[in-house]
């Protein structure tokens, strides 16, 4: 066991890296701190790396875009209420939310739609992370239910 210089907290030597004297979950705050300062006071320069980088791919972009307006196409039925869709969007901007389809729109197995039932609101964080994942691909816990002659039943919607 050692102590902690900044937390004080004793900790086993495996919550320690090798030879420092403040344990991970100290450091890595004090890494996240650094990086979100270093992040604000620079924050013109990546706003400019990004737009340099957007106007070198531009072609890249608009595809990735055009791609993204056709999938939104192909994934909404006539019948959608398009009022109700911008009302889950507007609703996601009052709370500084982002719209997420909970079965992707894009996956190797499924095509969820664009339609009220599949949004919800959720932080850009978790979404970032979420990505196309299928929900049965992160809780294995669904997996377990599934019968290993079929699959496909993992994909409860
Ligand atoms: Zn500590």
């Amino acid at each position: 066991m050692k102590a902690c210089t900044k937390c004080g907290v004793q900790k086993p030597a495996c919550d320690f890296y090798t030879g420092r004297p403040d344990c991970k979950e100290c450091k890595k705050k004090q890494v996240g701190i650094r990086g979100r300062v270093y992040y604000q006071e620079n924050k013109d320069r990546y706003k400019m790396v990004r737009h340099q980088h957007y106007k070198k791919n531009m072609a890249y972009y608009n595809a990735k875009c055009a791609k993204r307006r056709a999938v939104l196409l192909r994934a909404k039925p006539p019948w959608v209420d398009d009022k109700e869709i911008e009302y889950i969007y507007s609703i996601a901007k009052e709370r500084g939310l982002v719209v997420d389809h909970i079965v992707p729109l894009q996956h190797e197995r499924v095509c969820g739609l664009h339609v009220p039932a599949n949004l919800r609101c959720i932080p850009q964080k978790i979404n970032a992370w979420k990505s196309n994942k299928l929900l049965s691909d992160e809780l294995p816990i669904y997996k377990k239910r599934t019968r290993a002659d079929e699959p496909e039943k993992e994909i409860t919607l």
